[in-house]
């Protein structure tokens, strides 16, 4: 291929109907171009044109019953996209708007993602567009069963990993692995973000937010900054905007924003630990919006169908879905004064937004920025094989430890005079290690 511009008109070509998977891509190859093409070996061997397509995409009808006794059907998948380093490993996501697009392009997200952990993992993605809102708990078990009655044959502590994602937190996990062990009469380490009292590992739950805190933390300490004092406007109010806002208030930073679908709260006294578990509550609840804290909290305020970008604050972070932050959103949060944007939603930018946000502050990507919940996936598979427990402490100076080295990885890739390109950065440090293992594999 001569030009990017003809390599994504084959990816395209190729996977029709696909704009999100065309968004994750490009957004790698145009960061990737030059240092791949110094590699005549890689170009020889195709690497490019070979990591753009998944080993494997499953899906699969996942039949259930509701409460009132009707039947409903679902559509599963699992793309297994790469393993040339590890065992695919990659979240489940059930929400109304997964399809084979999105699952495509957090299972490529994924690949370059878990090479950064330094752990040896490949990548992957799952889920459905099966809605929790709203079920009961039965409904969310009954379906979690029939899921895993058709995707137990395509994983294994071995083969490929879950774990969870959007709508999929510790209570889906428990309902898949119960009815994984009962299929294959086998305790492993299938899934990560167990429960810790059956083989999960200490600080799962947090380590996506805790690990885009400590990333935020080099960044800022490169700047002599710090999260001290800072104001921080979130999205979200579930796992990851939970473990974020955690850590942000042990550093004295104070966050004022949280979101759903239906629109953002803005709390002007910020969130305190106790607010911050009420999040929790939230979540399981499968049925409040972000507008319930503000009937809990009621000096609060409540901002239907907007997103919380507008609020004057020092630090972003996006901590819901893709493409949650635009150009506009960018330019309003540059206005107000936002030095640091962290996209921990995977791929929450806009292409757009994610270029101007590089542009007018320090920008962090997902890819580099949330891999601290797969790194502690990665521990928790290492600590299910030793049949041994670390303490949280240890759980989390490893996290610190990975998160450092992810930091360093994005400086010394994505150096551009004095500033770094954490995009570019990310992008070519994960790349380069999934492209030589696939080297070195022969064409498989
Ligand atoms: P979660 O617990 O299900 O929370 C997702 C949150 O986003 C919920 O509060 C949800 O509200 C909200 N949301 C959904 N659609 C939205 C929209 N259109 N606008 C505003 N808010 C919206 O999921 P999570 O695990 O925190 O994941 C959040 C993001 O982080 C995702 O992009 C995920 O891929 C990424 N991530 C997660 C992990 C992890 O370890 N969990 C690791 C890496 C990256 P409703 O419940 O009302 O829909």
């Amino acid at each position: 291929m001569k030009s990017i511009a003809e390599f994504m008109d084959m990816v395209k070509a190729r996977n029709p109907n696909e704009p999100e998977f065309h968004q994750a891509v490009h957004e790698v190859v145009e960061t990737i171009w030059d240092a791949y093409h110094a590699n005549p070996r890689m170009v020889k061997g195709k690497i490019l044109e070979r990591i753009v397509e998944p080993e494997r995409a499953i899906s699969f009808r996942v039949p259930w019953i509701d409460d009132k006794g009707e039947i409903q059907v679902n559509r599963g998948y699992r793309v297994q996209f790469n393993s040339a380093i590890g065992p695919y490993k990659g979240g489940l996501r059930f929400h109304p708007s997964v399809n084979l697009s999105i699952l495509k392009f957090l299972g490529f997200e994924q690949m370059f993602k878990n090479a950064l952990t330094t752990l040896p993992m490949g990548g992957g993605k799952g889920g459905s567009d099966f809605n929790p809102k709203g079920r009961s708990d039965n409904e969310i078990m009954r379906f979690c069963q029939s899921f895993m009655t058709e995707l137990y044959r395509h994983i294994g502590p071995d083969t490929d990993v879950p774990a969870g994602d959007i709508g999929v937190g510790g209570r889906e996990i428990g309902y898949m692995f119960g009815q994984y062990k009962r299929i294959v009469k086998e305790f492993t380490g299938v899934f990560t973000g167990k429960g810790a009292t059956w083989g999960g590992s200490l600080i799962r739950p947090e380590a996506t937010g805790y690990g885009a805190i400590y990333f935020g933390i080099d960044m800022l300490a490169r700047n002599n900054d710090s999260f001290k004092g800072k104001t921080i406007a979130l999205s979200g109010f579930g796992n990851v905007t939970w473990g974020s806002i955690k850590k942000l208030i042990e550093l004295g930073a104070k966050c004022v924003t949280i979101s759903g679908p239906d629109g953002y709260v803005y709390d002007e006294e910020g969130f305190n630990e106790e607010k911050c578990e009420y999040l929790l509550d939230m979540r399981a609840s499968c049925n409040d919006q972000a507008e319930d804290y503000v009937k809990k909290y009621p000096k609060a305020k409540f901002f239907a169908n907007t997103k919380p970008w507008g609020v004057k604050c020092d630090v972003a972070v996006l901590c819901a879905i893709q493409n949650e932050c635009n150009v506009d959103d960018v330019k309003k949060l540059a206005e107000n004064g936002c030095k640091l944007l962290l996209e921990v939603s995977n791929m929450g930018c806009t292409a757009d937004g994610a270029k101007l946000a590089h542009e007018k502050m320090l920008f962090a990507p997902g890819k580099a920025v949330n891999a601290g919940g797969v790194a502690v996936s990665g521990l928790e598979m290492t600590q299910n094989s030793e049949r041994l427990n670390w303490t949280a402490e240890e759980v989390d100076n490893k996290l610190k430890h990975i998160m450092h080295s992810i930091h360093d990885a994005c400086v010394k890739h994505g150096k551009e005079g004095e500033r770094i390109n954490y995009i570019k950065g990310a992008n070519v440090a994960g790349f380069m290690k999934v492209a030589s293992a696939m080297l070195d594999q022969g064409v498989v």
